[in-house]
């Protein structure tokens, strides 16, 4: 089956508004479902019109090749714990970057190389776009790769979280990026070269890995967004070098929000998205564990049910460690339980909680936690001095008072949940160990403190048996 060069193109235009349409019902919880669907079916009209097009020979090749992408696909996110969701993103913007080289690569072998002498003005001029395409393409391809790789890394925990921080890693940085803009004129001006293109390639991939490597713990959220920006721009330039429009507006889609997000986060963490951007410039941070805070108080579930039922006010602050447990169900029934007894609970959720945007709503909501008591930082922070208790689930650097408190730790400026304001906080975790971005809390030595020690969906079973 063959469609028409129009057929194409209005196929196209309409898988573009599906995106459109996806990422906007994406926003919201409530249509979240609604726009992941558009999304589908956005992208089976893209796919069909692409194979489609009358210059695609060899489609057997494409359906072997989906096939067995597919099942790839279909096994790991049927595997995936939602605690890996982050490392299954990194991964797959990884594969976007390698694909944006190797269609780059392609690109570049495929062109007429006569000699620039040779062409008319005018493919001298086409000629030219198109080695910047191609150039561009391959850089910020290789970039993403590497970063993605990293990033995968790091969230697994196979790469180590802190920031590498290489002595003049800024100067690094810059000298990467002249030299690249320099190959860059020379391939223009020679109308190609293989040796110069090799050189770009193993400086971008060199430049990618030291860029997310020296991006310390807490900032990760925001290079997670951040590649998947760049993931967009690669696959934008891609589109570029095989003349396809819808490639090029979901590429653009794809980078844009992800820089907005980026940037959504940088504001949210307080932090510069210039800084971040250039690979943590300006966070030369010491990371010193070794403060004595005083002794940690331990208590046990029979005692928190009590302080539970005596409660007026309970605001619940999940983190990553909910998520490892799966506690979010019991969480919900002990809301139940607690509503039932007259209690007011609240959910009070931090931007950069878990391991992903949006991630401590998404398991609440499949919890059936009801979305009216789940609020944002800004909306609940300010209620913390009159709340009874405050149940940190699992959560760690999102509420460590070092944030505010210690200009010198690794985390200072970023807004934190501010529960140490409340009567009563009880921590869920099963060790004294730290959070993701490697830094002491000093929440758990405060006096209104007591440390619930345990897998967290244990501890909240337990507790609502104590009910
Ligand atoms: P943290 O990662 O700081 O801490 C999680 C805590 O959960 C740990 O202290 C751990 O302590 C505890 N925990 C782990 N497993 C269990 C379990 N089974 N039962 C009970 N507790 C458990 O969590 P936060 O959510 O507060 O912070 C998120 C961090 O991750 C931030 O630093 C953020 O910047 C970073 N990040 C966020 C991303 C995002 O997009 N949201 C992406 C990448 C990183 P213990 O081992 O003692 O049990």
């Amino acid at each position: 089956m063959e469609f028409s060069q129009g057929l194409i193109s209005a196929a196209y235009i309409v898988a573009a508004l599906l995106f459109i349409f996806s990422l906007s019902g994406l926003s919201k919880q409530q249509t979240a479902e609604t726009g992941n669907w558009y999304g589908i079916v956005g992208m089976a009209i893209a796919l069909i019109a692409t194979i489609a097009d009358p210059r695609v020979d060899n489609v057997w090749i494409i359906f072997v090749t989906m096939v067995i992408g597919a099942l790839i696909g279909l096994r790991l996110a049927k595997q995936v714990e939602m605690t890996q969701m982050p490392e299954l993103v990194a991964i797959l913007h990884s594969f976007v970057g390698l694909a944006a080289v190797l269609v780059g690569y392609n690109s570049y072998f495929e062109m007429d190389h006569s000699p620039l002498a040779t062409l008319t003005d005018s493919q001298q001029m086409a000629t030219n776009i198109h080695l910047v395409e191609v150039f561009l393409g391959v850089f910020i391809g290789a970039v993403t790769f590497t970063g993605s790789v990293v990033a995968f890394g790091k969230l697994r925990g196979i790469i180590n979280s802190a920031a590498l921080m290489l002595p003049h890693r800024h100067k690094l940085n810059l000298a990467a990026g002249v030299v690249s803009l320099l190959l860059m004129i020379s391939f223009v001006e020679q109308g190609g070269g293989n040796s110069l293109l090799y050189i770009m390639t193993i400086i971008a991939l060199v430049f990618g890995w030291h860029l997310v490597a020296s991006i310390g713990g807490a900032d990760m959220p925001v290079v997670v967004s951040m590649l998947n920006s760049y993931s967009g721009w690669a696959a934008a330039a891609a589109g570029f070098m095989l003349s396809n429009d819808l490639l090029i507006v979901t590429g653009a889609l794809v980078g844009s929000s992800g820089a907005i997000l980026s940037y959504i986060m940088c504001k949210a963490m307080n932090r510069s998205f210039i800084s971040v951007i250039a690979g943590g410039f300006g966070t030369d941070v010491v990371i010193d564990n070794d403060t004595d805070y005083g002794e940690h108080v331990e208590t046990n579930a029979a005692a928190v049910a009590d302080m539970l039922k005596n409660a007026k006010s309970v605001i619940i602050t999940p983190g990553y460690g909910m998520a490892v447990a799966q506690a979010q169900y019991p969480v919900y029934e002990l809301t139940q339980a607690l509503k039932g007894h007259g209690v007011d609970v609240r959910f009070a959720i931090h931007p950069v909680a878990g391991r992903l945007p949006g991630h401590m709503n998404v398991l609440l909501a499949e919890a059936k936690v009801p979305y009216d008591i789940v609020l944002g930082m800004e909306e609940i922070n300010d209620d913390f001095p009159e709340t009874d208790v405050v149940l940190v689930i699992g959560a760690n650097d999102t509420v460590n008072p070092a944030a505010a408190e210690d200009p010198s730790s690794p985390i200072a400026g970023m807004p934190v949940l501010e529960v140490w304001h409340a009567k009563n906080v009880v921590v869920f975790k099963r060790s004294m160990n730290m959070g993701y971005a490697g830094v002491q809390n000093p929440l758990f030595f405060k006096d209104n403190t007591q440390m619930l020690f345990g897998d967290a969906k244990d501890s909240v079973e337990e507790i609502f048996k104590a009910l």
